[in-house]
């Protein structure tokens, strides 16, 4: 057996591989560009892009591509090889800094939100020296930005790069105010937990609504269904072990950390968590182990569904996005400390969190904003709509007392003074496990839980950055004028108390009075549905605040509004369609089949006998007609609906069309087609059951 030390990273041009193939001195001068940013100095890309070559090439790579996020959610690869011709007529295979550095695919197909086409045609991807790069089959595969001529960004790279330079450059601020003058960078780092189904492939390609949406439209319910709670880390089924297995195997070949694996709440769904790593390197990592899951999926005969509601009636698949502020000293900015003024500084950055999160609370629920994700938010298996934070009972207590004054009665009795008083310590099991919230604090880090499995963790974390930058700006603008620091700090995070308490929320986030509560005393945000949100995304303290830190201009804003709207309207309109269509040409043709036969089964017995009873087949004959009725109607209206989304002016009008007619009129056709499902013979039903699919994988 082979030994994971042995081949952990064997596909990643890393820094141990740098090391042996750079000279010293091109090392150094890529180190600081990766670790203090500090701008690359072109002779210095000749020499590693040459190295770069030289590794991959070794590793039986034929090709390189500029591996970039574009706003579809996935990534995107173009291939060129590296041969070039040699004046003996054979090849030799080059590379060069330039072509490491910028490449020019040919985007012009990439949503763009009109941004392209009063730009440039055509943008560019650039290199991102501070992820790694590598090889993927045959490929070496180089993390790039994609940008416009203009210089707008057409990824979701770009503004998640340009927020961690903003929060970098607040967080320094804050910590030389604190007298720390070494620190030379802050980061931020994520672990983000994957769900995911796994599913035969078999019965995925009978089912037209999984293959076209990634989501079951129809469906009635099976007679089991997660009520036991016995999948949840329950035994791992053979096949299933095998397809893990794999999935670390290709996971660690590329560096990525795969660490945590266990079964999830629904039959079939399951859970993969990496170690944590730094923000950007979290995403890369993230999109190719979404894209490695569903390859190592086919090769055993499964497919992995991303979706977030892949099955009405059972939990939906979420991302957990584990978020923590560190320096590159190792310091971790929301763990507290062992002295009072670490404290403080930790009371600080906490409060930061607090008031961003309060302040933009719809820039979170956007960040999170898409069609599959609309079904499972507020389902009562994942958190609701309404963004707050849960901080556990302990937390909580410290700050009560700091903004009343009044003294702590946690483990000792004592007042509770900043850069007097040491805090308890908050470890994993001082803070309670709360499941239900949308934001919690799990002792040295915050996990937003509002993700949906499929999307990049880039747009949360892009939000969350900004918005935590933004806090912290105006935390220094006032400290650096402060007479007293002390005093000022105190005062700030009391009065940061006071203002944004009524986000912190330690009870129950999946019940109802929650919800209430939250709305009509607390005032919070409850967008329920992408429609809802996305407008708000151009609200002008939105864009105000985006654009101060530099993380988007306002026309990349504009553009990214219409793309995550079109995308909405888009992935609807195709479920729609799908519906129509399978309700259509395979579910009625399927009732109307068992109903003739349930008619000469009936005829048949008459013949035979005229006393003979037929109240068993003659009753289901008329309640399946009148269910064949009822789906060739509802077919029509959805039809129509479909038809009148063309009159809509613009994408938002578009959207709010699709929400309150079109996602109805679909519930509407499901309910009747579902409920026939019920009383048809399984032979006669066209396409595999929720039992089959969700207990099919043994
Ligand atoms: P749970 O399911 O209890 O929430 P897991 O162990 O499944 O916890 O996942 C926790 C995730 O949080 C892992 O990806 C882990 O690496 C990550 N994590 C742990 N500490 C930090 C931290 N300081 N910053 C960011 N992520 C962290
Ligand atoms: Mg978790």
């Amino acid at each position: 057996m082979e030994k994971v030390s042995d081949y952990f990273g064997c596909m990643v041009f890393d820094d141990r591989v740098m090391k042996a193939t750079l000279s010293a001195k091109v090392y150094q001068s890529l180190k600081r560009t990766m670790d203090e940013g500090v701008r690359l100095d072109p002779g210095v890309a000749d020499a590693v892009a040459a190295a770069m070559k030289d590794w991959a090439v070794a590793h039986g790579a034929t090709h390189y591509t500029h591996w970039f996020q574009p706003l579809t959610g996935v990534t995107a690869e173009k291939h060129d090889s590296f041969i070039s011709p040699s004046p003996d007529g054979g090849v030799i295979m080059e590379f060069s800094g330039k072509e490491l550095i910028k490449g020019e695919p040919d985007a012009s197909s990439f949503p763009s939100g009109g941004l392209r086409a009063t730009f440039e045609a055509r943008g560019y991807t650039a290199w991102d020296p501070t992820s790694y790069a590598f090889i993927k089959g045959k490929t070496l595969c180089i993390p790039t930005a994609f940008c416009s001529y203009g210089g707008e960004a057409l990824d979701k790279k770009t503004p998640l790069l340009r927020s961690m330079e903003a929060l970098n450059k607040q967080a320094l601020r804050i910590l030389r105010l604190f007298g720390n003058d070494s620190v030379k960078c802050v980061r931020t780092s994520v672990g983000p937990e994957q769900e995911y189904f796994l599913i035969t492939k078999e019965m995925y390609d009978q089912r037209p609504d999984l293959r076209f949406t990634g989501r079951t439209l129809f469906g009635a319910r099976s007679p089991k269904g997660q009520e036991m709670d016995d999948h949840y880390f329950g035994v791992i089924k053979p096949r299933v072990a095998a397809y893990m297995e794999e999935l670390n195997h290709e996971l660690w070949k590329l560096g990525i950390l795969a660490k945590t694996e266990h079964n999830e709440v629904a039959p079939a769904q399951h859970e993969l968590a990496p170690i944590y790593t730094t923000t950007n390197i979290a995403t890369d990592h993230n999109q190719l182990t979404m894209e490695i899951m569903q390859k190592v999926a086919a090769k055993h005969g499964l497919v992995c569904l991303l979706h977030e509601k892949p099955f009405a009636g059972v939990n939906g698949s979420g991302k957990h996005n584990n978020w923590s502020i560190s320096t590159d000293s190792g310091v971790n900015l929301l763990s507290p400390g062992e002295t009072p003024y670490e404290n403080a500084q930790f009371l600080l950055f906490l409060c930061a969190v607090i008031k961003a999160v309060d302040d933009y609370q719809d820039l979170l629920r956007i960040s999170v904003a898409t069609a599959g994700n609309d079904h499972r938010l507020g389902a009562n298996e994942a958190p609701p709509a309404v963004v707050s934070i849960f901080l556990g009972d302990e937390l909580n207590a410290v700050l009560e007392a700091l903004e009343t004054g009044a003294p702590y009665s946690g483990t000792e009795k004592t007042q509770m003074k900043l850069g007097v008083s040491v805090l308890p310590r908050f470890n994993r099991d001082t803070t309670d496990r709360n499941r239900t919230s949308p934001f919690a604090f799990t002792g040295n880090k915050f996990e937003f839980r509002m993700l949906g499995s499929s999307n990049s963790i880039a747009c949360a974390n892009i939000m969350l950055n900004s918005a935590v930058a933004e806090s912290l700006k105006i935390y220094a603008d006032r400290l650096e004028k402060a007479e007293d620091f002390e005093t000022a700090l105190h005062d700030m995070i009391c009065k940061t108390i006071k203002d944004h308490k009524h986000i912190i929320f330690n009870g129950n986030g999946y019940d109802d009075t929650w919800i209430k509560e939250a709305t009509e005393n607390r005032g919070l945000l409850n967008y329920r549905t992408t429609p809802d949100c996305m407008p708000h995304l151009l609200d002008k303290k939105n864009v105000d605040m985006l654009t101060s830190h530099k993380v988007f201009s306002e026309t990349e804003l504009k553009s990214r509004c219409d793309i995550m709207l079109e995308n909405y309207c888009k992935a609807v309109l195709i479920e729609a369609n799908t519906m129509i269509d399978m309700a259509r040409t395979q579910i009625a043709p399927a009732i109307e089949e068992y109903t003739l036969k349930l008619a000469q089964t009936a005829a048949a017995k008459k013949a035979l006998d005229v006393s003979l009873g037929c109240g068993y087949e003659s009753g289901l004959v008329k309640k399946l007609s009148g269910l064949t009725d009822r789906i060739a109607v509802k077919v029509t209206e959805l039809e129509d609906a479909v038809t009148a989304l063309h009159t809509a002016e613009d994408i938002i009008e578009e959207s709010y069309a699709i929400r309150d007619t079109l996602l109805p009129k679909m519930g509407e056709l499901r309910l009747a087609c579902d409920e026939a499902e019920t009383m048809t013979a399984k032979d006669y039903w066209p396409f595999p059951t929720y039992g089959d699919l969700l207990f099919g994988v043994r």
